[in-house]
This record gives C-alpha cells, structure tokens and sequence, in this order.
C-alpha cells in the first residue's frame, strides 16, 4: 500500500496535504505527527520537509504525488 504523504509547512510547523491551499488557521486541515500516527498509523505516512520543497524538483514531486497534485501545490 502506497504511504500517505503531506508535506511540513514552513508557516505552521504542521503538515498538510498536497492538495489544500488554504489558511494555515484552519485547525481541521493541519496535522501534528502524533494525530496523523493516530489516523493513519505509526509508519503508515510520509511527509515532504521543508529542504525538499526547497529544491524543487519537479520530477521527484512528480513521482511522489503523481502527476495532478504535484504542479497544482509547487506551482500556485
Ligand atoms: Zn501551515
């Protein structure tokens, strides 16, 4: 089974996923480890830090989120 994969947030220190573009305040969209080991299981996730997300490397977003979710969260 494919990991769940959320990307650290530079703002919030939290994680979030790809797909939401929303405001860092919004509490039912933003996940400490501890809540996400409880909704998906110690191991069961992965995230995308923040030196990741800085070198923008498009292919290897690519193979992480696939090809819709990728370009939609590194390219606003
Ligand atoms: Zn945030």
């Amino acid at each position: 089974m494919d990991k769940i994969v959320y990307v650290e947030c530079g703002s919030c220190g939290h994680f979030h996923l790809p797909s939401f573009g929303g405001d860092c305040r919004d509490d039912d969209n933003r996940f400490s480890a501890d809540q996400l080991d409880a909704m998906h299981g110690e191991g069961k996730w992965d995230y995308v830090d923040l030196e990741e997300q800085m070198q923008d490397d498009q292919d290897h977003m690519v193979a992480l989120f696939g090809e819709d979710e990728a370009p939609n969260y590194f390219k606003p």
